[in-house]
C-alpha cells in the first residue's frame, strides 16, 4: 500500500509573521494524520517554518532551486544551501515556473538530478494545457514531459521522486479534473514509469494537483492511482488545509 502524501504549495504568499500565525494552529490540527504532510514555502519563510515545524510531523519544502551548488547566479538558491538548513522537499517544474520563468524539460531534468544528488526529495510537476486536452494529446504530452524529466535517472532513484500530475487548466481556476479523469492520467503515468523502470512503478508517489479542496479531496485521494495531492490556494488556510490532510 502506498502512503498518501499531501503537500501545500504556498506560491508567493505569506511572510514570516504569517507563517507564525499559520503554525500556531496547523500542527495541532494534523498531528494525528496517517498521511505525510509537507509545506512548500517561499524562501524567505524557510527558516521560520523549519523552526516551527520542529517536533511536529510537518516537513518543509521549497518551490524551486538552481541545479548548481554555487556560483554567479544572482537571486538563485542552491540545493546545497537548502540541504544545509534542513529542507527536505523541492517542487521542480511547476507549470507557473515553466510558463513565467522559462523552465524547460531540460532544466527540470538538471534540477531533478541535482536534487537527488543532494538527497532532497523532488516533487516534479507535469500536466497539459486546456488546448492539449481538447485536441486529445494529454497522454502523449505528459509522457514526453515524464520521459524528458527522467532522462538519466537510475532505477534506484525513481521511488525517491514524487510526480505531481497537475493539468494546467485546473490550477488556481477552481476547475478540478474529475476524479476519473485525474486517475486515468495518474495511472497512465505509472504505466509509463513501469515501461521505463519495471515494478518500482508500484512504489512511486503520484499526486494530483489542481483546485483540490476539502470538498473534493476524499474522492480524488481514494482513487487507485492518486497518492495524495499538491495543493495551492487551499493550503493557505490552516483549517481548510488540515481538512484536506485529514480527508
Ligand atoms: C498548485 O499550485 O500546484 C495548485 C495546484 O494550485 P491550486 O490548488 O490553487 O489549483
Amino acid at each position: 500500500m502506498r502512503r498518501k502524501v499531501i503537500a501545500g504549495n504556498w506560491k508567493m504568499n505569506k511572510s514570516p509573521n504569517d507563517v507564525k500565525e499559520f503554525m500556531s494552529k496547523f500542527p495541532e490540527l494534523v498531528k494525528d494524520t496517517a498521511h505525510d504532510v509537507i509545506l512548500c514555502v517561499p524562501f524567505i519563510d524557510v527558516m521560520t517554518a523549519l523552526e516551527l515545524a520542529k517536533n511536529t510531523n510537518i516537513k518543509i519544502g521549497v518551490q524551486n532551486m538552481h541545479y548548481k551548488d554555487s556560483g554567479a547566479y544572482t537571486g538563485e538558491v542552491s540545493p546545497q544551501m537548502l540541504k544545509d538548513i534542513g529542507v527536505q522537499y523541492v517542487i521542480i517544474g511547476h507549470s507557473e515556473r515553466r510558463q513565467y520563468y522559462n523552465e524547460t524539460d531540460e532544466s527540470v531534468n538538471l534540477k531533478l538530478k541535482s536534487a537527488l544528488s543532494h538527497e532532497l526529495n523532488p516533487i516534479v510537476c507535469v500536466g497539459e494545457t486546456l488546448e492539449q486536452r481538447e485536441v486529445g494529446i494529454t497522454k502523449d504530452f505528459v509522457t514526453m514531459q515524464v520521459k524528458n524529466a527522467f532522462e538519466g535517472i537510475s532505477k534506484e532513484e525513481v521511488n525517491k521522486i514524487i510526480i505531481a500530475y497537475e493539468p494546467i487548466w485546473a490550477i488556481g481556476t477552481g476547475k478540478t479534473a474529475s476524479s476519473n479523469d485525474a486517475n486515468e492520467v495518474c495511472k497512465w503515468i505509472r504505466d509509463e514509469i513501469r515501461n521505463m523502470y519495471g515494478d518500482v512503478a508500484d512504489e512511486i508517489i503520484i499526486q494530483y494537483g489542481g483546485s483540490v479542496k476539502s470538498s473534493n479531496a476524499k474522492e480524488l485521494f481514494e482513487m487507485s492511482d492518486i497518492d495524495g495531492g499538491l495543493v495551492g490556494e487551499a493550503s493557505l488556510d490552516p483549517d481548510e488545509f488540515s481538512k484536506i490532510v485529514n480527508y
